[in-house]
């Protein structure tokens, strides 16, 4: 995302009324992304359908000014073009004002900051300023998406008995959850290349709703050879991703199950270490949120890594050193709250948790 100055005029913007605004306030405006319109998709909230959600790929043009809260004087107060797009009768005030962010010291992170910002540029007159409208676009198809190893079989279509379903429910999972929000089945018959996938539990992992990759994990407690068969990119997929994205902290976990138990909150890599998507992901999902990497006993140098890779950015990272063999998923809710808020108040971090519970 490289900055320009601007020597055009304001007509070029993609928003040149916000761009005006802000060129009378904050006279130096550079832009980032410039022409580059959002990429955003409606979707279905999974936890509450009544409820649609925006899921953005790439937010698009940005306006670069100095912060005001920070004495900034590197254009690190970064606004989007669809900031303040529409006017909220009820509230009185305008609406995506959350799309903006200081680069420098996070300044607008409080609600109260916020409205701050938004007095600052749009004053009283904020109710008469027309609406940009946000389209939904389509999303290209990326390279890395990838399709289903076969017919999947929905968990709560099959019995009790079935070796999948005994084998979550033995591991104390919500096979409901499971099913709903994680999208898990079984492989009951696999095309020829993924002949391997038989009787597999089939845990999808999409990123902005495209399939990416997925996994194949043996109904066993057993030890096994290739307990996991997985296909996609690891390194360009964060399981669990597009739940994860909205949350107002992240849990970074080694694999699945343990992000079944975490919930909305959690991530999982794939492995232990942070590929630079991952790495580039995390830090513009959640800027200056808290993020914690758990990752399983015994992996002190790859939490380190991981760690200070996330540390070079704006988050509130928050190391976890899981206290014995059991990884997050043996936990149960309460207990890993527990653990995850004791870490987070040894680094000074405040975080509620809510969703664990
Ligand atoms: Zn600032």
């Amino acid at each position: 995302m490289a900055m320009t100055h601007a020597s055009r005029p304001s007509a070029t913007a993609l928003n040149p009324t916000l761009y005006a605004f802000l060129q009378h306030k904050f006279r130096d405006v550079r832009f980032a992304n410039q022409g580059s319109s959002a990429v955003v998709q409606r979707i279905q909230d999974p936890l509450n359908p009544k409820r649609t959600l925006t899921n953005a790929q790439q937010w698009g043009e940005y306006y670069c000014v100095c912060c005001p809260f920070c004495n900034d004087v590197g254009n690190k107060l970064w606004i989007n073009y669809l900031y303040g797009a529409d006017y909220n009768p009820k509230s009185g005030r305008r609406t995506d004002t959350h799309l903006a962010i200081c680069y420098k010291n996070n300044c607008i992170e409080s609600p109260e900051r916020r409205e701050q910002l938004e007095d600052l540029i749009f004053g009283p007159g904020r109710h008469l300023l027309a609406k940009v409208p946000i389209q939904a676009g389509d999303t290209t198809i990326g390279p890395q998406q990838i399709s289903v190893p076969g017919k999947i079989v929905n968990l709560l279509e099959l019995a009790d008995t079935a070796p999948a379903v005994e084998y979550l429910t033995g591991r104390n999972f919500d096979i409901e959850l499971l099913t709903n929000v994680f999208g898990v089945g079984v492989c009951t018959e696999p095309y020829p290349q993924y002949r391997l996938m038989r009787g597999r539990i089939y845990i999808p992992s999409y990123f902005n709703q495209q399939l990416v990759a997925w996994q194949g994990r043996l109904p066993t407690t057993q030890k096994v050879d290739m307990k996991y068969y997985t296909a996609g990119s690891k390194s360009r997929t964060l399981y669990n991703y597009d739940l994860a994205c909205r949350q107002e902290c992240v849990v970074i976990v080694e694999g699945a199950p343990s992000v079944w138990r975490l919930g909305a909150i959690g991530v999982s890599l794939f492995g232990k270490t942070l590929s630079s998507w991952q790495e580039n992901t995390i830090t513009t999902t959640w800027t200056g949120k808290p993020v914690f990497v758990v990752l399983d006993k015994g992996e002190e140098a790859a939490i380190e890594k991981a760690t200070m890779q996330l540390c070079r950015h704006n988050l509130q990272v928050i190391p976890v050193l899981m206290p014995d063999e059991r990884d997050p998923a043996d936990y149960s809710k309460q207990d890993l709250r527990d653990l995850l808020l004791a870490a987070a108040d040894s680094v000074g971090v405040s975080v509620t948790l809510s969703s664990l519970r």
